[in-house]
């Protein structure tokens, strides 16, 4: 009961602090703007393209699943003052769109990078007709757009470094072009038959259809539902079929989920082996490699690659 008065309360504190919102200009601290991100993998891309041009705040750290993540108490103070707030959309921050869409109709500028893709090009849900998978991220060709796209809302919105967020886009792009290659080529070393990804959620589809991987999920393009008996048991019957050699985690889901099917298939006689913990929903721990989107990418490529071969 005191938990529900608190959300209650919490609610109030953020409708009331957003009202203020709408009624202020643009909240500039040193003279740069606010620009608050929500997954880490948004935050390394802005923070790629403005530098230090802007005020950056990233609500989703390392391990933070966004299909379940709900505004804390230190998000409303960081939302009320951001000038700009960069999130995923297509239901990706599944518990946040509210809140957007609430600042949205108060003028606050709430940016979709989804809204960077042609939506007839997106992996639809098998689950929720109309609704699109996500996972847009690990389609590099799509954050390549995302690139384009944040320069150019950037530029519009502080348009006296127009030409800096241009120049550093146009350094990330060529990264990405770089990271793209790279990727082909360690995926060359591993014989096609092999190219089956099994994981604790859906999100490698994109991954999949770019660089020809069956994938698999244990549980459906969002982790609000989890997995049941029959999903094990189905999954388990298909890496036997397939002879597939390992299974992954995930940094943003609990590990019991694939544990319950490594269990499953082994107790068929197959062996199975957990081949590593993949990014995939969140980036690892700030200031490590696989803290950025290029390291995390390559990393999972490594790892996957490794276990499979
Ligand atoms: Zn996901």
């Amino acid at each position: 009961m005191k938990l529900h008065i608190l959300k209650a309360y919490t609610f109030l504190i953020l409708t009331s602090l957003l009202f203020l919102n709408c009624k202020g200009d643009a909240k500039k601290d040193n003279g740069k703007l606010n620009i608050v991100t929500t997954t880490s993998m948004i935050t390394d891309l802005v923070h790629n393209i403005a530098g230090d041009a802007i005020n950056l705040q990233g609500l989703m750290g390392s391990g933070v699943d966004p299909h379940l993540y709900k505004a804390s108490e230190g998000d409303v103070s960081k939302l009320a003052n951001a000038d700009i707030i960069f999130y995923n959309g297509i239901h990706l921050e599944g518990k946040l769109v509210e809140v957007f869409e609430k600042m949205q109709h108060q003028n606050i500028n709430t940016i979709a990078i989804a809204n960077a893709i042609d939506h007839n090009t997106l992996i639809s849900s098998s689950f929720f007709p109309g609704n699109y998978d996500p996972h847009i991220w690990f389609n590099i060709d799509y954050w390549q757009q995302a690139t384009q796209f944040i320069v150019e809302e950037l530029s519009e919105a502080i348009p006296e470094h127009k030409a800096t967020f241009q120049a550093n886009g146009a350094i990330y792009a060529s990264k990405l072009n770089t990271l793209k290659a790279n990727i082909i080529s360690i995926i060359e070393t591993l014989p096609e038959e092999k190219r089956i990804l099994v994981t604790a959620h859906d999100a490698f589809s994109y991954f999949g259809r770019a660089f020809g991987f069956e994938v698999v999920g244990l549980q459906g393009l969002s982790t609000a539902t989890e997995a049941g008996v029959q999903d094990v048991q189905r999954l388990a019957a298909f890496i036997i079929e397939k002879d597939v050699k390992a299974i992954f985690v995930e940094s943003s889901v609990p590990k019991r989920t694939i544990e319950a099917l490594e269990a499953a298939v082994n107790s068929k006689g197959h062996k199975v082996t957990i081949g590593g913990t993949l990014y995939s929903d969140a980036l690892g721990n700030a200031g490590t490699v696989e803290g950025t989107y290029i390291g995390m990418f390559e990393y999972n490529v490594n790892t996957i690659v490794n276990a499979l071969k």
